[in-house]
């Protein structure tokens, strides 16, 4: 745990860019403020770790169920051609995942999804409920 990391601060750097929608297994699910890939999201592990490595093989298998559970709600909510995984983490190492929904001939189909797209696509509050809503009835 350390303030600098914003997973575990919580503080408004993180209200800043993603809405938390949900406790999992061993992580937190949060909604990416930022919409140009419809759907996408962040699974991020509770405790701060910097390596997925670095858990236990219980913890491990709990976390990619979680990164599953999320995947297989955002393709029956958003009906995405594919669904991107990032695991980066240079300047913020939390075991986090980026879930990212790419769309056919859409934004960057076909090559590597942006961490901070261009068209900086900001929804209102009620549109952000909306795909927090179809997320969830689809997480069970
Ligand atoms: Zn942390």
């Amino acid at each position: 745990m350390t303030q600098s990391c914003i997973y575990c601060a919580q503080d408004e750097r993180l209200d800043n860019i993603m809405i938390e929608i949900g406790k999992l297994r061993v992580s937190t699910l949060y909604l990416f403020k930022e919409q140009t890939y419809r759907g996408r999201c962040i699974v991020a592990l509770n405790e701060h770790q910097t390596e997925f490595f670095h858990l236990s093989q219980e913890k491990q298998d709990a976390y990619m169920r979680d990164v599953a559970q999320v995947a297989q709600a955002i393709e029956r909510a958003f009906a995405p051609g594919k669904i991107n995984y990032g695991a980066f983490g240079d300047t913020m190492p939390h075991v986090h995942f980026h879930i990212v929904p790419k769309y056919e001939n859409e934004y960057t189909w076909g090559k590597m999804f942006e961490m901070n797209p261009a068209p900086n696509k900001q929804l209102s509050e009620q549109e952000y409920e909306e795909l927090i809503g179809l997320i969830k009835l689809h997480l069970q």
